[in-house]
């Protein structure tokens, strides 16, 4: 499968089409058997009977063209497609056809929260020559805005830093320490303040590993691995309830496949358990396009 992003907004739905249609942040599925689903290659959602309050063209898939589109949050899925959670298509997906779909969610979102100028309140218009909106009024020109944000694993002594922070849904889920960067930062400050602020811990030799785009909420992951250099953890009681070192072989409940966050703890858990390939620093198993490795083992990615 090879993807070509394009913006050209002038294009027009001719034929069939790959339609990521979103109602909310769910994404129309098909199934073409019990156990696969697929992306509805269709002319128009309205031919499904769905309304279309937003698009965004995104290039072609395949040789198709690809659109993202927002549906009424009450759409119901036609017979034979369904609404799906676009975590729960980790796996599932080829994985390009997936990353296309994380693009659209987030281009859909930030189409719904751009329609109308953030300096002087007028409408606003997709512009023609690059992925942008511009005031139809004022001429001011947003263009996607993604926040980057560090996640980093620390090691102390063969053992992994892990936390528990309250959002968290599972009760007993741990990963490693994660937050947004803050204007002025550069990425290796982020991870400073966020270690100090968080777990009050200092680290040294902080080492890049890999990245991944999180359409959830508009993000770009940019995974470190750091060594413990002082302190001692003092949870900030607020975003993290509980931290700790964990060996290997004694890991809490941890993400599910897919995530940044897995593949550093994976990394760690290569590197480090008996007979581990390394044992003084995570190795990042990069792919060609600089992404870590994903684990392709089907799992349950929301846990
Ligand atoms: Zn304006």
């Amino acid at each position: 499968m090879q993807f070509i992003p394009a913006h050209d907004f002038s294009a027009n739905s001719t034929g069939v089409a790959w339609w990521f249609a979103f109602s909310g942040d769910r994404i129309l599925i098909t199934r073409p058997s019990p156990e696969t689903v697929d992306i509805p290659r269709i002319s128009h959602p309205e031919d499904l009977g769905l309304h279309t309050e937003q698009r965004q063209y995104l290039g072609r898939l395949d040789g198709l063209p690809c659109y993202a589109a927002a549906l009424s949050e009450d759409s119901t899925a036609p017979e034979g497609t369904a609404f799906q959670s676009l975590r729960s298509l980790y796996g599932n997906l080829d994985e390009t056809v997936f990353a296309v779909t994380g693009l659209g969610l987030q281009l859909i979102n930030w189409d719904k929260t751009h329609q109308y100028c953030g300096r002087c309140g007028g409408p606003t218009r997709n512009k023609t020559d690059e992925r942008a909106k511009v005031c139809t009024e004022c001429g001011l020109v947003n263009h996607p805005r993604i926040s980057p944000a560090v996640i980093v694993a620390v090691i102390r002594e063969g053992r992994l830093l892990l936390a528990h922070a309250g959002r968290y849904p599972n009760q007993k889920l741990y990963s490693v320490i994660a937050g947004y960067v803050e204007p002025g930062e550069n990425l290796e400050q982020a991870v400073r303040r966020e270690l100090r602020e968080e777990v009050a811990i200092e680290v040294e030799n902080i080492q890049y590993f890999g990245s991944q785009p999180w359409p959830y909420s508009g993000s770009l992951m940019v995974g470190f691995t750091a060594e413990y250099a002082g302190g001692e953890i003092q949870e900030d009681g607020a975003e993290i309830l509980h931290a700790d070192w964990f060996t290997p072989d004694n890991l809490p409940d941890i993400p599910g496949w897919g995530s940044i966050a897995r593949q550093l703890i994976d990394g760690f858990v290569r590197s480090y358990s008996a007979g581990g390939t390394s044992g003084t620093s995570i190795q990042s198993q990069r792919q060609p396009d600089g992404s870590p490795t994903t684990d392709r083992r089907k799992g349950d990615p929301e846990k």
